[in-house]
């Protein structure tokens, strides 16, 4: 059977239009010339495309004081933007110990952003209820009303199961089993909400602003109270069948090893999330938190500096495996750990080059993500466009980004 007729006028048209909010959501301000430039459009078909997006008020012009010279040394080219009004989208990053809201522009510019220390893992409908006051503070901040937001991306520290949208691990976020999260916050919000998980929203974050925004195959590893990896294949998240792709925390590492939250025995986390650590100095140093435990490895504490080293060996043997299975371009470190730098990383990548197949370790980077502790709330920025279904929002693809590299 023939497969139905496409490329009529009219959608390559659409095509051609959604190229060009592309290009002026990948850069935030853009002149024409640089529009045909990055989508290989004419300069006619551009002009024709902006003056129709000005028509529908989602484009404007903007004056850029002592802005670049037109190539002919004349006036300065006319600078383009989307207009604020065109949309603006909400990031909610749940911690386990903190929540993180950002209000962004549909070119991702943040236009507030907010934090506050909260447990979340015990107590679902205040956490859920605090986050919506946040967001409806931070939307207030950014002078952006309600009504003008496209949707709102939401992370939660525990695995999601795809079906249903639940959180399923009753060891993992107690109480967060079985509640719907994504409609209860969509019932305080009143906006569309999508929901993934903190290794996923992070992952993407990365992908799309940080340390990963130009490798066609990343992994970020997460760690931090919890120890958990996303996967981003051409600028997408893979979930696997189910949503628990990427749960590396919990394989296994010592069959005799400390029982896990999860159940299980000698998961990865229990020897390198943080609170592992902690433990692991505790009849050296008494109680110590991470931060704590950071800065005395910073000032050249030796047991402290030990127990980081450790872990990244143990976690770099574990991302070895992942290296055969996957293959990946590069492996993205965050998470709270990641502030100790070299003395986490080295000790990992020595694990890898150890134990991966030299094929798959020899052309791969184990670099620190750039974003920090707010990579996840760029993500669930970044989730929100990837899963809304208005056009507008959907960012760019990593091709449309590479080929802007090479012109
Ligand atoms: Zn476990």
């Amino acid at each position: 059977m023939r497969p139905p007729r496409t490329g009529s006028l009219e959608s390559l048209r659409e095509r051609n239009r959604l190229r060009v909010i592309d290009a002026l959501r990948r850069r935030g301000t853009v002149s024409r010339a640089d529009i045909a430039r990055q989508t290989g459009l004419s300069r006619s078909t551009v002009s024709s495309l902006v003056s129709e997006l000005q028509a529908s008020g989602l484009v404007i012009e903007r004056e850029i004081a002592g802005g670049p010279q037109g190539t002919q040394g004349g006036r300065p080219p006319v600078m383009l933007a989307l207009d604020r009004s065109a949309g603006a989208l909400v990031g909610i990053d749940f911690g386990h110990r903190r929540l993180r809201v950002a209000v962004a522009d549909l070119s991702y510019t943040v236009l507030a952003e907010s934090h506050l220390e909260l447990e979340v893992d015990n107590h679902a409908a205040a956490g859920l209820d605090t986050a919506a006051d946040l967001v409806n503070t931070v939307l207030g901040d950014a002078g952006v009303e309600h009504g003008r937001v496209l949707a709102a991306g939401m992370g939660l520290p525990g695995p999601i199961d795809r079906g249903s949208g639940l959180v399923n691990s009753q060891a993992i976020l107690p109480a967060w089993v079985g509640l719907d999260a994504t409609a209860e916050m969509q019932e305080r919000l009143g906006m569309p909400v999508h929901l993934d998980n903190d290794a996923n929203v992070g992952a993407l974050g990365e992908s799309v602003f940080g340390a990963g925004a130009d490798v066609g195959v990343m992994a970020y590893v997460r760690l931090s109270d919890g120890i958990g990896a996303g996967l981003v294949f051409g600028g997408r998240i893979f979930r696997g069948a189910g949503g628990t792709a990427g749960e590396i925390g919990h394989v296994l590492v010592d069959p005799q090893g400390p029982i896990c939250r999860c159940g299980n025995r000698g998961c990865l986390e229990t020897f390198a999330a943080g609170p592992a650590l902690c433990d692991l100095l505790r009849r050296s140093h008494g109680p110590l938190t991470v931060p704590r435990l950071l800065e005395l490895a910073a000032e050249g504490d030796t047991g402290c500096r030990r127990v980081i080293a450790d872990a990244g060996a143990v976690v770099g043997r574990a991302l070895a495996d992942l290296c055969n299975y996957l293959n990946p371009g590069r492996i993205v470190v965050g998470g709270e750990l990641s502030a100790a730098g070299e003395l986490l990383l080295e000790p990992l990548r020595d694990a890898v080059a150890r134990f991966a197949i030299p094929a798959a370790a020899d052309h791969m980077e184990v670099v620190a993500g750039v974003l920090g502790d707010r990579a996840e709330v760029l993500g669930a920025l970044a989730l929100a466009g990837h899963e809304s279904n208005d056009p507008l929002t959907v960012p760019p693809t990593h091709t449309s980004h590479q080929r802007r590299r090479r012109s």
